[in-house]
């Protein structure tokens, strides 16, 4: 391996500003911003996001409600229950988490939620409003990745960004958003041939795969911005469990910088959704700003 020269964009930093400012227009509402989350079953994955999600909201001046619902509830239930908080002038902001038992279709309850209530941006007016270049509440993660990008003052417009990952939640609604940027977008995937010479193309390279060090130093082009999305549960030679990123460490030999994982992009994801809920209750509460705009051409 050779010496690490790349900058560590480290999330917390950035994910402590986004959060700063969110709490501060949080401050100047009426009421406080309310977020309720609905958790169907009880994944530890997921009981454990939403509860970080839930306490984040706390410290950063939010209401918040978690509806757990047992593995078994139908769809008819959780739909009901959707409308039921779309048609509560208390709640700003709600957010279903994902994956929801197999019984249930996730499209459905998605284009359930309030396009204004839509915190996670997933509903597909919402993604119609990104991919036309119009102000919208963005999933959170990508959405996160643009701020963190702000936050350490990488430039985006007329770069060239590649995305490896076309996921609904993360690849395609990232692509929008740094489009909007003004960035030249590519999006690789598992079909595309040659992965090296696409990325290498990359001023800003964005990694959302879920595979552990799939992308190599040979990858990525002298002094890139990599963006490290990936989780991966590997089990290191200690014998234990470890979290690591679709980004093999010795990247940090060839970018100007680099997100760690643990530690990058995920504080960024959470942050967000405050600063989406604080967006969702200032459009409910003024009817003055949120999701209508102008276009971006
Ligand atoms: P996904 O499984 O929905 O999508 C993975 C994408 O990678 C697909 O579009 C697929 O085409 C592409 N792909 C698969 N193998 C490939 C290969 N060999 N070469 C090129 N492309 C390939 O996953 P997702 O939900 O987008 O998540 C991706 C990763 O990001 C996961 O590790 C996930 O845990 C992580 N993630 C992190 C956060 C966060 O907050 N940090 C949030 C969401 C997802």
């Amino acid at each position: 391996m050779t010496g690490n020269a790349a900058t560590v964009l480290a999330g917390p930093p950035a994910a402590t500003a986004v959060i700063a400012a969110a709490a501060r227009q949080a401050a100047t509402l009426e009421r406080p911003p309310h977020l309720v989350i609905v958790r169907v079953g009880d994944d530890p994955a997921s009981v454990s996001y939403v509860r970080g999600k839930a306490k984040k909201a706390g410290e950063s001046g939010l209401r918040s409600t978690v509806h757990a619902l047992p593995e078994t509830t139908p769809s008819a239930d959780l739909l009901a229950l959707v409308a039921s908080l779309n048609a509560d002038p208390d709640v700003h902001g709600i957010l279903v988490q994902l994956p929801l038992p197999p019984h249930i279709a996730e499209e459905p309850v998605l284009a359930a939620i309030d396009p204004d209530k839509d915190v996670d941006g997933l509903h597909p007016m919402n993604i119609g409003r990104l991919w036309s270049g119009r102000p919208t509440l963005a999933p959170c993660t990508p959405a996160g990745v643009m701020a963190l990008l702000e936050h350490y003052g990488v430039p985006v417009a007329g770069r060239r960004a590649v995305i490896v990952g076309r996921s609904q939640l993360v690849g395609r609604p990232l692509a929008g958003l740094l489009l909007a940027a003004d960035a030249t977008v590519t999006v690789a995937h598992s079909r595309t041939r040659d992965l090296g010479a696409v990325t290498r193309e990359a001023d800003i390279l964005v990694a959302a795969v879920g595979r552990a060090h799939l992308i190599t130093p040979d990858m990525v082009k002298p002094a890139a911005v990599v963006i490290d999305v990936g989780i991966n549960r590997v089990v290191g030679d200690d014998g234990k469990a470890h979290l690591t990123g679709d980004v093999h460490p010795d990247v940090a030999a060839v970018a100007s910088a680099l997100t760690p994982v643990p530690g990058g992009v995920g504080p960024m994801t959470v942050a967000q959704l405050m600063a989406n809920t604080v967006q969702a209750a200032r459009r409910q509460q003024s009817q003055t700003s949120g999701v209508t705009g102008d276009l971006v051409r």
